[in-house]
């Protein structure tokens, strides 16, 4: 095996490794460096830092402190890198950590994160899902097994600082159009749960004070949770800094399409060998803004589906321009209720949506006034047949199984 660059003891908090970070900023110091053509091994926390538990209680869910994600490993300084450049990344493999076989999924109260569906589901709750090899299965989602399509929820180079000030300012100036809004229309840096690495002093205090919060995806990419970014991908990364410092975590063993629930696919503790070439100047070159990649030519075979509608008119009856936010939530709804006619709980339904390998596509986006979005549910997932027939549904659901709810307090 290709040498292990970033250690990670899930015993230890990732606030003593100087080889994790959870904030963007170009004075993070490079834990490591590479060569282009190099091969490595970079292991990763799961995006709390192993704060969700492998237990029956959400309660762990509903009290994580969010400002303290995600934790990620590196950066990987790339000799050579200079600003303009392309960073290329094979994701030649992404693994569980052995000690580690197990992932969760959640929905965040709605006063502490959210999610898609919040004002459907308020309350954290949380669902433990178990590995046996490409597979996974679930003690509180009866009746479906899944093959992954294990691929890092978060990948990214560091941004230059003027990069890094125009992020700043579009999401601050954005928090004050809605300051009090819950959740949040943004997340504003914060200086008190920061973790700059191996930065000391100075340095420390201004990644900080300034280093952009790593919930949303970015130009540089960052946390794009595309589930097809996965083991086997090509990733073009744009450089913004001498050294390009590549970062990776929030690895997810499987996630449907939107990583809806927001707690998020199937999260966990891994690991991911890599290798890193460079185009010069390859920016301007491609006219590249945004990394680019190409997906695995290994990914699960599930080629039936029963595909759900959804149009921009919401559950309320209102009328929305084009929304495709709308519409997506509305596809997403009908399968959930589709779902309980089986006999799983709106819960349970909601949990398979946020960890199966669902796709979710854009159909339309000029019929006005109403986009149409599309979920497709794997039938293949499910150990009962989930199509419609004349007979109507059995419920075939084992029963006395749920996802455990945790009030708020
Ligand atoms: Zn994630």
């Amino acid at each position: 095996m290709p040498e292990t660059l970033v250690k990670v003891d899930l015993k230890q908090s990732p606030y003593d490794n100087e080889k994790i970070h959870n904030r963007w900023h170009p004075d993070v110091p490079m834990a490591c460096w590479v060569k282009p053509g190099d091969e490595f091994v970079l292991e990763t926390y799961d995006w709390t830092g192993g704060y969700i538990q492998n237990n029956n209680s959400a309660d762990d869910v509903r009290d994580v402190d969010l400002t303290t994600v995600h934790f990620l490993s590196g950066p990987v300084g790339v000799k050579g890198a200079e600003p303009g450049d392309l960073l290329v990344v094979d994701l030649l493999d992404v693994g569980a950590k052995p000690d580690s076989l197990w992932g969760f999924n959640g929905f965040f109260s709605k006063k502490n994160g959210g999610g898609f569906l919040t004002d459907h589901f308020p309350l954290a709750q949380k669902s433990i899902w178990d590995f046996h090899g490409l597979y996974t299965t679930s003690r509180h989602v009866p009746n479906v097994r899944f093959a992954g399509l294990i691929h890092p929820g978060l990948i990214g180079c560091l941004p230059d600082q003027k990069m890094l000030e125009m992020w700043n300012k579009r999401e601050v100036d954005f928090i004050a159009t809605n300051p009090t809004r819950s959740p949040p229309l943004a997340n504003p840096p914060f200086a008190k749960t920061a973790h700059a690495g191996a930065a000391t002093g100075e340095a420390k205090t201004k990644v900080a004070a300034e280093g952009a919060r790593t919930v949303p995806p970015r130009e540089h990419g960052g946390n794009c949770d595309i589930k097809d970014l996965s083991r086997g991908s090509k990733i073009y990364f744009p450089v913004y800094v001498d050294g390009a410092g590549l970062s990776v975590g929030d690895l997810h063993f499987s996630q449907g399409d939107g990583e809806i629930t927001f707690c998020g696919a199937i999260e966990m503790a891994g690991w991911v060998h890599m290798k890193v070439e460079l185009i010069k100047g390859g920016m301007a070159k491609y006219g590249i803004r945004n990394p680019i990649f190409k997906p695995s030519p290994i990914t699960p075979t599930y080629n039936d589906w029963l595909i759900f509608e959804g149009i921009s008119v919401d559950e309320y009856g209102q009328q929305h321009y084009l929304d495709v936010h709308v519409a997506y939530r509305q596809a997403c709804l009908n399968a959930i209720e589709y779902l309980t006619k089986f006999g799983y709980s709106k819960a349970q339904a909601y949990a398979i949506l946020g960890t199966a390998p669902v796709q979710g596509h854009i159909s339309g986006v000029v019929d006005i006034p109403n986009a149409c979005a599309t979920l497709w549910l794997p039938t293949q997932i499910f150990d009962f047949d989930v199509r419609p027939n004349a007979n109507g549904p059995v419920k075939a659901v084992t029963p006395g199984i749920e996802v455990p709810l945790s009030p708020d307090v």
